[in-house]
């Protein structure tokens, strides 16, 4: 476990190159008296995305789910009647791929499952929404087919991994893209009745119950095994999280009056500071990746940490050494200066290398980049890796360590999922430590929850089923 909190030695045979790299990556250390401020404008963020009409917009959506409940274990939902009643449909659109998942549930445990993987070309991420849904509706048609039960209207989950207005369980109102999407018409509009529209044009018949984030299929899907889970947590190609909040602290609550008295918030933090309130974070390498990146000025927060950007924020470090000089030869490769040449995965095999003692596949992945090294620069390399992920590991940490202290609990586990969180070898236990530095005295645990959103729809589509046959009653 210390060997994971071990900053790689720098120890460079030339000491001004030493000098130098100290002195350029000062600016992505956090500082004690930046986390404070972290801390303190993320709870203002909160309380202000909680609020009715608060004097300055938050940054932070602060989105109300419309699930009151998590699987407590005592669910009887899909537990099938007859063989058809435990039986849904889950999709999963965020990433590259789009998913398409059945799924056979018996006292809320998936029993079975068939999934289906469809990759979402570039022109179709980028086209009109239209051809988005009918792309989408054509692969749930070939699933149907092949599946055998196109003639069935089954009841589905859809997760959808961006920043939605929720209305209803079932009615999800596209705030704005992220990550690697920007269809035309789909901001402003439910995504839902698109997806709708698309399926009635094919003659398929699903009942949309759900719609949903992938952190909120996370968490129940968590919820499911540890009853103690209050927290979803995505670090991927996105970064967010959401939690369990009182109803009586939501003060623009606007949704039914049951009789819930928790709801699960969509915090959407990735555009943490889109106002400008944690600027003072911002060095020039994260300026660059800005810059560069599809949708620019907007989700401030999520640059700094997740897997799209990540390996975006060294190359930017690399280049500037690379130009300034001495390190790389002076000089900046071809492959070096290409957009998205260095990934989420490569700083995870140059942490692994700084775990292990190894050298071989840094020298790989410099080869991989057509740059000119010595010792001195495969070391800068493992540093430069290792302060962007101690920042991104950081940052997730304050967020969590504050909403462990808000809620409160006896003991909380966050149920997490993501491809950064799953392949970095030292971001774990980066976070298990600083969440317990920032949130003293608070019990947690991180618990990977793999596929949450897969199983976490699947299942949300059957709260949503019970949910309503409860209300109806
Ligand atoms: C989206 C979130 C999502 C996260 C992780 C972000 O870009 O805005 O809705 O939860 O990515 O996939
Ligand atoms: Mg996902």
């Amino acid at each position: 476990k210390d060997a994971i909190l071990q900053m790689p030695e720098l120890n460079l045979s030339d000491k001004e190159k030493e000098s130098k790299i100290r002195e350029w990556m000062k600016s992505i250390f956090l500082t004690d008296e930046d986390v404070e401020l972290i801390r303190k404008a993320f709870l203002e963020e909160i309380e202000r995305g909680l609020e009715k009409t608060p004097e300055q917009k938050s940054s932070l959506q602060m989105e109300n789910t419309f699930l009151p409940e998590l699987p407590d274990g005592t669910d009887e939902f899909g537990n099938a009647v007859t063989e058809k009643d435990g039986v849904y449909l889950a999709l999963d659109l965020g990433g590259t791929n789009f998913r398409v998942i059945l799924l056979r549930m018996r006292k809320g445990e998936i029993i079975a499952q068939k999934v289906d993987y469809f990759h979402v070309p570039e022109a179709v991420r980028l086209g009109s929404g239209e051809q988005l849904f009918d792309f989408l509706a054509a692969c749930i048609e070939e699933f149907v087919v092949a599946e055998k039960v196109s003639q069935e209207i089954l009841p589905l989950g859809f997760c959808f991994s961006f920043p939605m207005h929720h209305a209803g369980l079932n009615i999800g109102i596209l705030a704005s893209w992220t990550k690697s999407f920007n269809c035309s018409g789909v901001i402003g509009k439910d995504v839902v009745k698109m997806l709708n529209t698309a399926l009635h044009k094919k003659n398929i018949h699903v009942d949309v119950i759900a719609v949903l984030n992938d952190t909120t299929g996370t968490l129940v899907a968590g919820a499911q095994k540890d009853h103690d889970c209050a927290i979803g947590l995505i670090m991927g190609t996105g970064c967010n999280a959401c939690y369990l909040e009182k109803v009586s602290r939501i003060g623009k609550w606007e949704g039914p009056h049951y009789d819930e008295n928790e709801v699960v918030v969509d915090i959407e933090w990735g555009a943490f500071g889109d106002n400008g309130c944690i600027e003072f974070l911002k060095t020039k390498f994260d300026k660059e990746v800005d810059k560069q990146s599809l949708l620019a000025g907007t989700f401030t927060f999520e640059k700094y940490i997740s897997g799209k950007y990540i390996g975006e924020i060294v190359r930017h470090v690399m280049i500037d050494l690379a130009e300034e000089g001495p390190f790389f030869g002076n000089h900046a490769s071809e492959r070096l200066l290409q957009f998205g040449s260095f990934t989420a995965k490569h700083v995870s095999t140059i942490e692994g290398e700084t775990l292990s003692g190894g050298t071989d596949k840094i020298r790989e992945v410099m080869s991989e980049m057509d740059l000119i090294y010595d010792k001195d620069d495969l070391r800068a390399l493992q540093y430069i890796c290792a302060v962007v992920s101690l920042r991104a590991a950081q940052l997730v940490a304050i967020c969590v360590g504050y909403l462990l202290t808000r809620m409160n609990k006896p003991t909380a586990t966050i149920a997490v999922d993501g491809s950064l969180y799953k392949n970095h070898p030292r971001l774990k236990g980066l976070m298990d430590h600083y969440t317990a530095v920032y949130a003293p005295g608070c019990k947690f645990q991180y618990m990977l929850a793999l596929d949450g959103s897969g199983k976490g729809a699947g299942m949300v589509a059957a709260i949503a089923k019970r949910l309503t046959e409860k209300r109806t009653k």
